[in-house]
């Protein structure tokens, strides 16, 4: 779907800004940091402005966190069943120790883990690490 059709479909505002973020993760293999899509913008933009993009993306359901090593948060295009406020995936994402790329790993679920009583659970993160079939 195009750039512009997807930001309607979820009920966001037309803007060059969000185009140009959006295509940038519909033509990323990787999932994306902050700092990767400024680095990546050829359009003067603030920081601001990309931090309120990625979080309306984030609340539509457009796109998910992914969790990296230390405190890096990188985001990545959702598949087509997540909703506003509803997030509905579970599968491990994988980070490779040789380029640092950071993959979804769409088809591979997390393991459900069984809590002990009293305990509910809300999400779960698995990060793998090791080499990717890029650096294999
Ligand atoms: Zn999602
Ligand atoms: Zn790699
Ligand atoms: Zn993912």
């Amino acid at each position: 779907m195009e750039a512009a059709s997807l930001l309607k479909k979820y009920g966001l505002r037309i803007t060059d800004i969000r185009i140009i973020i959006l295509e940038l993760f519909k033509s990323s293999e990787v999932a994306l940091s902050e700092q990767n899509i400024e680095k990546q913008l050829t359009t003067t933009c603030d920081r601001v402005t990309v931090y309120r993009t990625l979080k309306s993306f984030l609340d539509k359901g457009l796109v998910h966190k992914v969790l990296d090593e230390g405190n890096i948060v990188k985001y990545a295009l959702c598949g087509s069943h997540c909703e506003e406020d509803k997030h509905h995936h579970e599968h491990v994402h994988f980070k490779c120790n040789t380029c640092g790329a950071t993959i979804c790993l769409e088809n591979i679920p997390i393991q459900k883990v069984n809590l002990p009583e009293g305990f509910e659970q809300e999400e779960s993160n698995l990060l793998v690490l090791g080499t990717c079939k890029n650096c294999n």
